[in-house]
């Protein structure tokens, strides 16, 4: 017969809090109607690979049966909004969460396009509509069109990605998004959001007019004003974003083209109202919530490191399996990260024991057990699920770590937190682009390596050097660890040595410093 030909689909997963029975319900979905494995994103949501053709309509009404939703997880909308996923008692936590499940209704299309493909049963024709929700309502300047007040008939030039955080704990990665709320707190209080517009990753290799972009800081907005302001940045983008072509359509071109300034006026505009200008807080630490964190409430939230967000099951590991048994005997809420991991919530101190031997019985490796700097990598998809890919990335980057671990101890190394990330292609979908290093696929088994970005997220890595054979790509590593150890200034990091030397230096003295 024909090729049949799978697909890939990707769930909507607010801030990335899941119950365990829609965890353990997923892994199911993975393995009957996937390829039995199942990816956590960098987005904080859960993709399925190798769905055939004829298996996608049951999944999706599998997903919507559970209460969760591939709506808006794919497409020229808002994407799945990204949020700090640590669970904390006090206010804070419970006001950004709050923002972000009310973010998710107001900037999702309101068409029933999606449910009438999707929930038609095949056999009877029946169609499962959604009943009872009420349409947000849109500030600004609503699109005439009465189906879709917010996006319009056109929808939006290009995708759209949000998330919110704190200046003391960027985990979502705010400067990449092309809205990133930080969340200002005073007296345990938000007070308000510095809101930042026009950050994006992708480059497209053969265009030169694309380019990373980091998000500016635009204005503040308190509590009440920020739905509104919102869903008006999203208005000027749809107005005036670039039709033409999509290569250049993301917020960050119109952003780079107008300037901040002429964007936050129109954006003004289209609210009706002046807004008040960022306070000075900005981005100064990033917590990826792994290992035993308290929550407050006397109780624990365990982050368990995912190598690249893969969950499966073989020989020397089961993940799946080790998963499924904390969901069973826990049935508590899992978070997923920014990072592709998990956080277990709301075990009890006397459980913490029971927890840990649960994922060694699985052979996963503990957060303790893991290296700093495998915890702290993340690769794209790629090679050989994604059609876009040039290189390899998730299968490649776990043996460039191993080969990574024991130099970086042997130059005392170990501890240092930096941030290695991998793509098969420039799309840039592991956030390559503001990492202390990257490798990007460029060409057939040939990596871009980027220093200097860093693990705060607020800089953008340069160029270090072109097309890297993958066989050298970890002794190119290696010699800007042993360039680093020698050259450091006190306790600067990584990617800071790396942008205070520049490429063309940081090449001289890699050259140069012993090697371990
Ligand atoms: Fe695919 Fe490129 Fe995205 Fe990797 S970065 S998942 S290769 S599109």
């Amino acid at each position: 017969g024909g090729k049949s030909y799978s697909m890939m689909l990707r769930l909507r997963i607010p801030g990335g809090r899941i119950t365990s029975d829609q965890f353990l319900s997923m892994l199911d979905a993975c393995e009957e109607l996937g390829n039995s494995t199942m990816k956590i994103t960098t987005r904080q949501t859960i993709q399925l690979h190798g769905i055939l053709k004829d298996n996608l309509q049951p999944t999706i009404k599998r997903i919507n049966d559970l209460a969760l939703s591939t709506l808006a997880a794919c497409g020229d909308v808002n994407r799945n909004i990204m949020c700090c996923p640590a669970k904390r008692t006090g206010n804070v936590h419970s006001q950004i969460e709050a923002l972000t499940d009310e973010l998710t209704t107001a900037m999702a299309p309101q068409t029933s396009a999606y449910h009438e493909l999707w929930l038609t049963d095949p056999e009877t024709g029946e169609k499962t509509l959604e009943g009872g929700g009420t349409a947000p309502v849109v500030h600004g300047r609503v699109s005439g069109d009465e189906v879709e007040p917010l996006y319009g008939s056109t929808y939006l030039p290009r995708k759209f990605k949000m998330g919110i955080g704190f200046p003391d704990d960027n985990c979502v990665d705010l400067y990449t998004q092309d809205i990133g709320l930080l969340a200002i707190v005073r007296d345990d209080n938000v007070i308000g959001y510095n809101v930042l517009v026009g950050g994006g990753m992708g480059t497209t290799p053969s265009a030169a007019k694309t380019f990373p972009a980091l998000a500016k800081r635009m204005a503040f907005a308190t509590p009440e004003q920020v739905v509104g302001v919102c869903q008006c940045v999203l208005q000027v983008q749809r107005d005036n974003g670039n039709r033409a072509d999509r290569k250049v359509a993301r917020l960050k071109y119109l952003i780079a083209d107008w300037g901040v300034e002429k964007f936050r006026s129109e954006v003004e505009k289209y609210y009706g109202e002046k807004l008040a200008d960022c306070t000075p807080d900005d981005v100064h630490e990033v917590d990826d919530h792994m290992g035993w964190q308290p929550q407050g409430d006397g109780k624990w939230s365990y982050g368990l490191n995912i190598e690249n967000g893969r969950l499966y099951d073989n020989d020397d590991q089961q993940l799946k399996a080790g998963l499924r048994a904390v969901c069973r005997e826990f049935k508590t809420e899992i978070r997923m990260t920014g990072h592709q991991s998990v956080i277990f919530t709301d075990i009890e101190e006397a459980d913490k024991a029971k927890l840990i031997s649960l994922i060694k019985q699985s052979h996963m490796p503990t957060t303790e057990e893991t290296s700093t700097v495998r915890r702290w990598s993340m690769s794209c998809v790629a090679l050989p699920t994604c059609g876009l890919a040039i290189t390899e990335s998730e299968r490649r980057l776990p043996s460039i770590i191993d080969g990574l671990e024991a130099p970086l101890a042997k130059l005392g190394l170990a501890k240092e937190r930096f941030t290695i990330r991998m793509t098969g292609c420039p799309n840039g979908c592991a956030r390559p682009y503001n990492a202390d290093i990257a490798l990007v696929g460029k060409a057939k088994d040939k990596y871009t390596v980027f220093t200097g970005g860093g693990w705060l997220g607020n800089r953008l890595a340069v160029v270090y050097k072109d097309l890297v054979p993958d066989d050298i790509v970890i002794d190119e590593l290696i010699a800007i660890f042993a360039a680093f150890k020698v050259n450091r200034e006190g306790t600067e990091s990584l990617g800071d040595f790396c942008s205070r030397v520049g490429p063309e230096d940081l090449a001289v003295l890699a050259a140069a410093a012993p090697k371990p």
